[in-house]
């Protein structure tokens, strides 16, 4: 059966058709292809939350992942960065957690 799906690669949003051998019509460029086949085979998110920090005025960092994971991942990485707190000092871009799934890190996305 065809899938339909908005393609979130630009603000064009192009509605994207997949068909179940995965020929994909609707898109205005090739990012809407290859969009479409990865999310109908392993579609990944990235995955932007905060983390507890031990500092009383700040008590949350915001934090990302440094590229997409699985989405059937993103329940179990939530749950790692769940459980930590942080200390200070933490500036942008530092690595929070390492390798929450191989090659992918949790980064600061402030500074604490
Ligand atoms: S298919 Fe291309 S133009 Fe259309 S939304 Fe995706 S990235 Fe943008």
């Amino acid at each position: 059966m065809e899938k339909e799906m908005i393609c979130i690669m630009c603000p064009r949003g192009c509605t994207l058709h997949v068909s179940p051998s995965l020929h994909v019509t609707g898109n205005f460029c090739p990012r809407g292809k290859t969009y479409a086949i990865e999310e109908m085979t392993h579609p990944v998110r990235i995955l932007t939350t905060t983390v507890k920090t031990n500092h009383a005025l700040h008590p949350r960092l915001p934090v990302k992942t440094s590229a997409g994971i699985p989405k059937d991942m993103i329940g179990p990485a939530m749950s790692q960065v769940n459980h930590i707190t942080i200390k200070g000092p933490i500036h942008i871009g530092d690595v929070i957690i390492k390798d929450i799934y191989p090659g992918v890190n949790v980064i600061a996305t402030a500074s604490l």
